[in-house]
């Protein structure tokens, strides 16, 4: 049985590593498998598609998602999706100027505050890669508002404190229909810290494929409780270690440690397949 970490980012999004370093990292730690689910973008994962069997690492097209819940921004995790399929590419399109747009109202939140930052630095921090929230915190680190990265969260960026900036992400309905269309599978990211025990069911009632039942955020007895709950619905268990980089979140050190055994990607896989033959049987 081999390591499984279908949960890191790169420079793509918000992580420092590029797709190489991210590989060559996850060699180190001995991965059998990885996905880089990069938020609202497969660029990082195309990268590295190209060049995964030189690290002999199986590679699965994977994205974070962020989709919009009853008003509330949620991330959904797709995997093993068509990577060209045009109509989820067209939604991961929609999503990266959403984000755009809505660095634009951030940066007018922080400005009201008499901060100097502006939309343009935050861009150029992001390095085209698709723009978030942690590249705002860098500059205000940067220039001195703020000692690091969760204070910068507390005090400025919190979904608490921009509780009036609107967003244009998709909705749930429409990323899990799109993504099942590509033949992806759709899993609950992080649910741990986020949603009551009754947002959980209503969330699977959407039509989840999976829960992330494993994950930095998890202590074992939510692990647990998360991973019992995907077996009683016979959804499929996911997990990973929502690596960025290095130092840069609380969930860095867990690189190949925060693992998942590679068995739950054989289910992963067979979800999917079943997709794509259902759709083949229709056509
Ligand atoms: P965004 O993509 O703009 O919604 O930002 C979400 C990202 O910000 C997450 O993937 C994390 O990397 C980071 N993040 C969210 N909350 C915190 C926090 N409290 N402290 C540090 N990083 C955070
Ligand atoms: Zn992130
Ligand atoms: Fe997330
Ligand atoms: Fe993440």
């Amino acid at each position: 049985m081999g390591k499984a970490d279908l949960h890191t980012h790169t420079n793509a999004s918000d992580g420092d590593l590029s797709p190489e370093e991210l590989l060559e990292k996850a060699k180190s730690k001995k991965l059998k498998t990885l996905a880089i689910t990069d938020h609202d973008t497969i660029k990082g994962y195309l990268k590295a598609k190209e060049i995964a069997p030189d690290f002999g690492i199986e590679l699965l097209s994977g994205v974070e998602i962020t989709a919009l819940w009853n008003s509330k921004e949620i991330h959904l995790l797709a995997y093993n999706f068509d990577d060209e399929d045009h109509p989820f590419r067209n939604l991961l399109l929609k999503q990266r100027t959403a984000r755009k747009l809505r660095m634009q109202a951030i940066v007018e939140v922080l400005n009201a505050q008499g901060l100097d930052i502006d939309y343009e630095e935050v861009l150029a921090e992001a390095n085209m890669g698709n723009v978030g929230r942690p590249h705002a915190a860098s500059i205000l680190i940067r220039k001195g508002y703020v000692s690091g990265v969760a204070e910068a969260f507390i005090r400025y960026l919190s979904s608490e404190k921009l509780k009036g900036v609107r967003t244009n992400y998709a909705s749930i309905d429409e990323v899990i229909r799109v993504t099942k269309d590509a033949n992806g599978v759709i899993s609950l990211a992080h649910p741990g810290r986020l949603y009551s025990d009754g947002e959980v069911f209503s969330l699977i009632e959407k039509g989840l494929d999976g829960l992330e039942c494993i994950h930095p955020s998890h202590n074992f007895s939510t692990q647990r409780k998360f991973t019992a709950l995907a077996k009683s619905r016979n959804l499929l268990i996911t997990g990973g270690s929502d690596y960025h980089g290095t130092g840069k979140s609380e969930y860095d050190p867990y690189l190949g440690i925060v693992t998942l055994g590679d068995q739950y990607i054989e289910a992963i896989k067979r979800t999917s397949e079943n997709r794509r033959r259902i759709v083949n049987v229709v056509n």
